[in-house]
């Protein structure tokens, strides 16, 4: 399980997300259940946190990141 932050786009709620896959393939937003809009709505994919530190990843370094392990591949 990886540990994400997401906020609602449409209430600005934030909130983890755990999940085994990765989200960082999904452009930066997702459709899921808000528990305060009592509905599905976008969320705008925030950040990771790093599985082995704790630490937290916004996107922009998500982003630069995985440029990074391209440019090695
Ligand atoms: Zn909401």
């Amino acid at each position: 399980m990886t540990k994400w932050m997401i906020r609602c786009t449409r209430c600005g709620t934030e909130m983890e997300f755990n999940v085994a896959f990765d989200l960082s393939k999904l452009n930066g937003h997702l459709f899921i259940y808000c528990n305060k809009c009592k509905a599905n709505t976008e969320h705008d994919i925030l950040g990771v946190f790093d599985p082995f530190t704790e630490r937290f990843i916004d996107k922009n370094e998500l982003a630069n990141l995985k440029f990074k392990s391209i440019e090695m591949d």
